[in-house]
């Protein structure tokens, strides 16, 4: 789960890490109001949208104008600037062509950029460690620094027994081309973002730019966050600021019935029980010359509301041209499953091809039952067989 700018600011400064001052403003008004609370000279308004590149982006209805996030010297601009942000769509690099609608603002103090450089720590799959990336290149995207500029980027792994030392910290302070006093306030600063990093569970944290202002001090100018779902749970303070318009809405309802659904942009909907099934159903459509349009794990306990809930969400998908299931039934007998598959499937009034492979216990009966539905719906024997009918079907229904 990711978290807006403001709420990642709000999050690191209880854990003692320098952030601009600011607050959050839903209409222009309320924009106004922080900025004179603030009392400027400088102000900077930033669209709140879970996406980065804000700045670079434009908005669609004015993409000769400017970006969103705005560095403005008057309180009558930061009311313009708003009225110009919110219920507007910002276009940048991160969202795609489509872009965001900006609902939410920050309005920040101005600060005075003396250097943007570029910190960030993930959970790196290749060590299993939280790993800090640093870079003099701030400001703009770490992608391109590493595709031109490698050597510009200093990795550190974290050993997760010792957490981040003191001379782990100077490593990267030194990476960053910092000196004298800011390599101490440096140490601080990570050492600091690091308890956050791991008291939260996050699973990225990036600071793009952490800037050196003119009096020397180290502040984080842009911050982005996101969690691990697993961690959520022991988290209900986090979990309350998941802002849902931001996130793909089946992916929503999918979690809200325990589906792993991933929304992919194929024309094959899957269901399958287990994740390496689920993985391998999408190679073998893909080698029946066919795409994948999600992943989707419905788990070991599928029960028929279960199955339901999994159907509307694959037949809401405008790209679904056919529906392959393919369910083991271990501990799950096939017959309820196929009761569940053909209950679904009556309910939710099936305009696609539909081709089912069971196999496990009582395949038999389960196959029965799929017959004697008076459905369209195809058996399959195997996994390349269910492959093959299911492309074939969805050709043949063009
Ligand atoms: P994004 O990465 O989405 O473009 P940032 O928050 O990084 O958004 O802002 C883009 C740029 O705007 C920064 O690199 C910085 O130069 C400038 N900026 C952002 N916040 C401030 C601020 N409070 N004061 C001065 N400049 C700012
Ligand atoms: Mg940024």
């Amino acid at each position: 789960m990711n978290i807006h700018e403001y709420q990642a600011k709000g999050l690191l400064k209880q854990y003692g890490v320098a952030v601009p001052r600011g607050g959050v403003a839903y209409t222009p008004d309320e924009a106004l109001t922080v900025a004179k609370d603030l009392g400027g000279p400088v102000w900077v308004v930033k669209s709140q949208i879970h996406a980065g590149g804000r700045g670079a982006g434009r908005f669609k209805d004015n993409p000769q104008g400017k970006g969103g996030v705005r560095v403005v010297k008057s309180t009558a601009d930061v009311e313009a600037s708003a009225r110009e942000m919110l219920g507007h769509v910002l276009v940048t690099k991160q969202t795609g062509p489509d872009g965001k609608e900006v609902k939410r603002l920050y309005v920040e103090e101005g600060c005075d950029i003396k250097r943007e450089l570029y910190l960030s720590m993930l959970v790196d799959r290749s060590s299993g460690r939280i790993t800090v990336v640093a870079s003099t290149e701030g400001g703009m995207e770490i992608e391109e620094v590493a595709a031109n500029h490698p050597e510009k980027i200093v990795k550190l792994a974290v050993d997760p027994l010792t957490g981040l030392r003191g001379y782990h910290a100077q490593k990267i302070a030194f990476g960053l081309g910092l000196a004298g006093k800011q390599v101490g306030e440096a140490v601080g600063l990570l050492k600091n973002l690091y308890k956050a990093f791991v008291e939260t569970d996050a699973a990225l944290l990036e600071v793009n730019p952490l800037v050196v202002t003119g009096e020397g001090k180290l502040i984080v100018l842009d911050a982005k966050m996101g969690f691990d779902d697993n961690a959520l749970y022991r988290h209900k303070d986090i979990e309350e600021l998941r802002d849902e318009s931001e996130e793909d809405a089946s992916e929503i309802e999918a979690a809200r019935h325990s589906l792993n659904y991933v929304k992919l942009d194929g024309a094959i909907g899957c269901m399958v029980n287990g994740a390496g099934l689920a993985m391998a159903t999408m190679d073998i459509i893909k080698l029946y010359g066919s795409e994948p349009a999600n992943f989707l794990d419905v788990g070991g306990g599928a029960t028929k509301e279960r199955v339901t809930a999994a159907f509307k969400i694959i037949l809401k998908d405008p790209n679904v041209e056919g529906i392959l299931v393919n369910i083991f039934g271990g501990i799950m007998r096939c017959d309820v499953i196929a009761e569940g598959v053909v209950a679904a499937a009556r309910e939710v009034s099936l305009h696609v091809p539909l081709v089912v492979r069971l196999e496990g216990t009582n395949v038999d009966l389960g196959k029965k039952i799929l017959a004697e539905s008076g459905l369209p719906i195809q058996s399959a024997d195997h996994l390349a067989d269910a492959a093959e009918k299911i492309v074939k079907a969805v050709k043949e229904a063009k």
